[in-house]
């Protein structure tokens, strides 16, 4: 009897040094089905693509293709099923957002302002992980907790377009969307979870870390707007560090190659910045 004790302590101590690995992440609280977010994240991609200019240059296209492709080969990418996509769009300032479900555009800005490959992995790791948590619909289920409900339920028996209907409860991609905006909280699991698709593609993730300092130090009175739209959570570059040490030992030497295709052809882009989303897209509040 003692020994059967002894051997599931010593059980249960191995399975917690197990668990010492890297932090789990799950979706919170969503009223949204997994198919209702897809459904949701593309009519509002479509709408994305008629107001803002995608950039068609195919090496840029198959460049930004080829390291989110990279990025969705890791674990908890595949494991969340989301079918994403990845578009270029004309716009300078630094910045990618990712819709419900999986489409995510990355402004010609931020291809402009990454030092290397691991740190546009790094931003795009963090835009996916925002997908894979479900973080938008979660915050927009949070708002609209008595109203949704019904929407969501008469769109599952009736179908037809869901970003309307959403609209009219402030529900879209207007200025500080539920869809886009996230707490801090949301940031940081965003910033871990980043860290364990780009280990697991074979960039160093300390490139994300590096990326968002130096985002901080150009910041000044004119934050960049990735910050202005994913506010900094405490100690991030540390906390991303940290994550770091409890993943398995990778190498780290994954690159496509075509960084420097991507600096040539990005740099032929002359574009201006976009008006933005027109405000009953879905107001907020
Ligand atoms: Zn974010």
């Amino acid at each position: 009897m003692r020994n059967v004790k002894a051997a599931i302590t010593v059980l249960i101590l191995a399975t917690l040094a197990l668990a010492q690995g890297a932090t789990r992440f799950h979706p919170g609280f969503n009223l949204f089905s997994k198919d209702q977010d897809v459904q949701l994240g593309q009519e509002n991609a479509a709408q994305v693509r008629k107001q803002m200019t995608v950039i068609k240059d195919p090496i840029l296209t198959e460049y930004v293709n080829r390291v989110g492709k990279r990025l969705v080969s890791a674990r908890e990418a595949q494991d969340s099923g989301f079918p994403f996509t990845f578009e270029v769009v004309a716009d300078p300032s630094i910045n990618a957002f990712a819709l419900p479900g999986g489409p995510m555009f990355i402004n010609t800005g931020l291809l402009r302002a990454v030092d290397n490959e691991a740190q546009l992995a790094g931003v795009m790791g963090h835009e996916m992980s925002h997908v894979i948590l479900r973080h938008g619909t979660n915050q927009a289920s949070k708002s609209k907790l008595i109203e949704l409900p019904a929407v969501l339920g008469s769109q599952m028996a009736g179908g037809g377009s869901m970003m309307g209907k959403l609209a009219q409860l402030g529900i879209g991609l207007g200025a500080n969307s539920v869809l886009l905006k996230f707490s801090r909280t949301a940031e940081s699991q965003a910033d871990l979870m980043g860290s364990h698709l780009m280990a697991e593609s074979g960039y160093n993730p300390i490139e994300m870390a590096r990326f968002f300092e130096k985002l901080n130090a150009e910041g000044g009175q004119r934050a960049p707007q990735f910050l202005s739209d994913h506010p900094n959570p405490d100690n991030r570059e540390k906390a991303i560090q940290e994550e770091i040490t409890r993943l398995p030992q990778q190498s780290y030497g994954y690159q496509t190659g075509e960084f420097d295709r991507m600096k040539q052809a990005i740099a032929k882009i002359h574009e201006l910045k976009p008006k933005p989303l027109p405000q009953n897209q879905g107001q907020q509040q």
